[in-house]
């Protein structure tokens, strides 16, 4: 089932790459150990068996898919260079490549003049955006919402900058009363906006919190590390493109090509919409030499050493898919997004399950519906076992209660937190196993839910 057929054409532009060094003398490069290559490497394949399917349909639970084959061959067709986009010096070409991806990025958010450059991935993408905001004003608060990723409260940990999360609606969105209340109170730096929580998809309201920046001025960050290709799909709901649709008006954003941009892990970017944002990363290095009056990415970036590899794989992507509305590209997170919501229609229709809110991206949430939350929490972990038996692997998510309260009146609140089950329908051919996925879920619950009312009779 992996896909091999790409690696003739590997051999063929190894072989191109290896022609534009013809003019050196003949050398035979020195590796050593190679006579056990083969073993060491099929004991490798072996270890690696020890995963779950993520490139199958059947696999939709966390957020995991493989990269593009184009992706994955133009990133090992780098290794044979292992270029170092620190420095002109370290990766001549992959330094150009990267800044012409990031420049295609950037221009899906309708940005021509920017600073942005690719970095190992969201945590760093946010970190040096929040890094900004904090050397802009010193000492004041950063704020996020209680569902953005956990990365925010840390790295302001890290950076030594007040964080305070807001809270957020019965949908997961950042609660804009409660935000506008805060900023009342003064001494805010930046807001962070998620465009796509990393639990379930929530897109905050943009729009309502760029209003609050006109009264308040603050920076806006948008961490759009999940969500941000969702800038191209033509079928969201109308709320959530409204905030897509304002995405340019942020100071900075952070989009994770290796989350939905088909890339291999260690591919994130920060984008900052002023580039004179580039005045806070500035060093003089009497290690990193200068060939080129250039202005090289060392210099904009908070990572020295960088793989070159990675813009290569984003660079090839792009080309072979660009990034356009209606593109193959754009089509494939559509496709992904109407498997989420033709599963949530299905779920609706089972008496057996609650679906708090319709999925804003491609992430669903579910819970089993039973007496209490504690119960309902157990059942999602047998339903989730009982499903990786059928070979359908979910995910599970802690949420708050309040979440269900709506569509759950009756369950008994004897926790804060009902651990549901999650499944991300990111990998295009979700769409053609959906009803597979609904099949095998509810044979899973269906035997979950005999074993769970088993263990009740039992009880004295
Ligand atoms: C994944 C994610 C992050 C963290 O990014 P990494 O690439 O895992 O470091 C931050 N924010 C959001 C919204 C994410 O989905």
């Amino acid at each position: 089932m992996l896909e091999r057929d790409s690696l003739a054409v590997f051999l063929e532009a190894a072989r191109r790459l290896d022609a534009g060094f013809a003019a050196l003398p003949e050398f035979a490069p020195d590796a050593p150990g190679m006579a056990r290559l083969p073993e060491v490497l099929f004991a490798a394949a072996d270890r690696l068996r020890d995963n779950y399917p993520y490139f199958h349909p059947l696999y939709a639970g966390q957020m995991l898919k493989p990269p593009h084959p184009v992706a994955r061959l133009a990133y090992a067709l780098a290794m044979w260079i292992n270029p170092n986009n620190h420095a002109l010096d370290g990766g001549r070409a992959s330094s150009a490549m990267e800044k012409e991806a990031v420049a295609e990025l950037a221009a899906m958010f309708g940005w021509k003049n920017f600073l942005g450059h690719l970095c190992g991935g969201g945590t760093m993408a946010n970190l040096e955006a929040l890094w900004i905001a904090g050397q802009l004003q010193p000492g004041k608060t950063i704020l996020a919402s209680a569902q953005a990723h956990y990365t925010h409260s840390r790295i302001c940990g890290v950076l030594q900058l007040p964080f305070e999360a807001v809270p957020c609606d019965a949908r997961g969105r950042m609660d804009a009363a409660a935000l506008a209340a805060r900023l009342a109170r003064g001494g805010v730096a930046a807001v962070v906006a998620t465009l796509g929580t990393t639990a379930t998809g929530a897109v905050d309201p943009l729009p309502e919190i760029l209003a609050l920046r006109e009264r308040h001025g603050f920076r806006l960050h948008a961490d759009a590390a999940y969500g941000g290709y969702f800038t191209l799909a033509e079928n969201l709901g109308a709320e959530a493109q409204s905030a897509f649709a304002r995405l340019a008006e942020a100071d900075s954003i952070v989009i994770d090509p290796h989350k939905h941009g088909l890339q291999p892990y260690g591919c994130g970017c920060v984008l900052f919409r002023d580039p004179g944002a580039g005045r806070f990363y500035r060093h003089d290095s009497p290690y990193t030499y200068f060939t080129s009056a250039e202005l090289h990415l060392g210099e904009i970036s908070l990572e020295c050493s960088r793989p070159g590899a990675a813009a290569v794989a984003l660079w090839a992507t792009q080309k072979l898919l660009p990034l356009r509305k209606g593109g193959e590209f754009a089509r494939g997170l559509e496709r992904g997004r109407a498997a989420a919501l033709a599963l949530d229609q299905k779920l609706r229709r089972d008496p057996r399950f609650v679906v708090p809110f319709e999925p804003q991206l491609d992430i669903l949430v579910f819970a089993p519906l039973a007496p209490s939350v504690s119960a309902a929490s157990a059942l999602s972990r047998s339903i989730f076992a009982a499903a990786a038996r059928r070979q359908l692997h979910l995910a599970l998510a802690d949420l708050p209660v309040e979440f269900f309260a709506g569509q759950a009146p009756g369950m008994r609140r004897d926790r804060a937190v009902l651990t549901c089950l999650r499944s991300v329908l990111m990998k295009p051919g979700h769409l053609d196993w959906v009803e597979k996925i609904a099949e095998l879920l509810s044979a899973a619950a269906g035997e979950a839910c005999a074993a769970s009312r088993g263990t009740e009779t039992q009880q004295p």
